[in-house]
């Protein structure tokens, strides 16, 4: 689709309801998207949570609060959830969960992603946990009509070793429910110079990869995450504004940014949304979709975020269609699900075209 398209407003305009129109997310973290129910459930379940503590209050804690400054607050709101995550049972009702909750919302595929090596705290293997993630999928797969991978996160603030740990216990699982590799948590100026041995071995195994960058710190670590690890997309990344290289890097090779919009609010990223760069990105040719991060944590769904860019920008249904594709091809699907994705879309265009005549 030719840049002019995307400003040009077609009959099928504003106020589109976005919770009926299919959707691909592909930057949604598990232990930042439980409901607080379960939650409450699985602490209660725990014999050493020493549990004073309701649904609301549950529901607190795992939101963002509004005063919220930086990233490193933002992260503080996931001590509770992984508490509640250290059993393969656990693992896999949230893993399902989550699907679930993607599901009826419309979202066709989701690819979500956490860090194996912080559920080990009660003893299981890395093999264990990932395995639970998988099966709490494949039986929301079944139960629902969404497709999906799972990322497998290394810490960016754990050591060199436990990255290779990570890589080397999913390999058995890539290609079956393992879609690809990421590096999340607290953003450094410089990281990816600690991952380059790990992420060499990911793409040797045969991992997509991911990284999270140029979100809490500047755009030279995107094109450091690109020039260095490999990253084929790029989480967040909307800080290559300020680095011409980077963004430059980002366009030429057609790198995805998995944009964050509401997150990117929460952790003072962006100051507020109507500042968000996105829209500007998009118009340029930038590859990019858009994504919840975390659906309790940034108290937000698809349909949401999706919302408020229409409201903030005017997302137009041809704007939407473009980021819908381009979102599907840089997904880590098989090319037989991507068919199936954009057959959904033509499906629901389809309809939407008839429903206006
Ligand atoms: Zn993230």
């Amino acid at each position: 689709m030719s840049k002019e398209t995307i400003t040009k407003k077609t009959i099928i305009t504003n106020k589109t309801d976005y919770k009926k129109a299919p959707k691909i997310e592909l930057h949604c973290h598990l232990d930042g998207s439980l409901r607080p129910e379960s939650v409450l459930d699985e602490l209660k379940a725990i014999e050493y949570a020493n549990i004073d503590l309701d649904v609301d209050k549950i529901r607190e804690l795992l939101i963002v609060p509004p005063n919220c400054s930086s990233l490193i607050e933002y992260l503080s709101c996931f001590e509770l959830p992984l508490k509640a995550m250290q059993r393969k049972s656990s693992i896999e009702r949230f893993t399902y969960e989550v699907f679930q909750d993607a599901s009826e919302e419309n979202v066709k595929y989701l690819e979500l992603r956490f860090a194996p090596i912080l559920h080990t705290r009660m003893g299981l293997s890395l093999d264990e946990i990932i395995e639970s993630s998988i099966n709490g999928m494949n039986k929301a797969k079944a139960d629902f009509d969404i497709e999906g991978g799972i990322i497998l996160c290394c810490m960016k603030n754990y050591s060199e070793k436990s990255a290779i740990d990570t890589i080397k216990a999913g390999e058995k699982f890539i290609g079956n429910g393992v879609v690809g590799v990421d590096l999340a948590g607290p953003e450094d100026e410089g990281f990816a110079k600690k991952f380059i041995e790990p992420m060499k071995l990911a793409r040797k195994l045969g991992y997509n990869i991911t990284i999270h960058a140029g979100e809490a710190a500047s755009g030279k670590n995107v094109y450091d995450a690109i020039t260095l690890l490999g990253a084929q997309r790029i989480g967040h990344g909307i800080r290559i504004n300020d680095n011409k290289a980077a963004y430059d890097i980002v366009k030429k090779s057609n790198a995805l940014l998995e944009v964050c919009p509401i997150s990117n609010v929460d952790t003072n990223t962006v100051e507020n949304i109507n500042l968000h760069p996105v829209f500007d990105y998009l118009k340029d040719g930038i590859n990019i979709s858009i994504n919840t991060d975390n659906r309790t944590v940034s108290n937000t769904t698809m349909t949401k975020e999706l919302n408020l860019i229409d409201s903030v920008f005017g997302l137009d249904m041809d704007s939407y269609k473009k980021i819908y594709y381009n979102t599907v091809e840089s997904s880590f699907a098989s090319d037989e699900v991507k068919c199936r994705l954009k057959r959904n879309f033509e499906e629901y265009y389809h309809e939407l075209l008839v429903s206006k005549k």
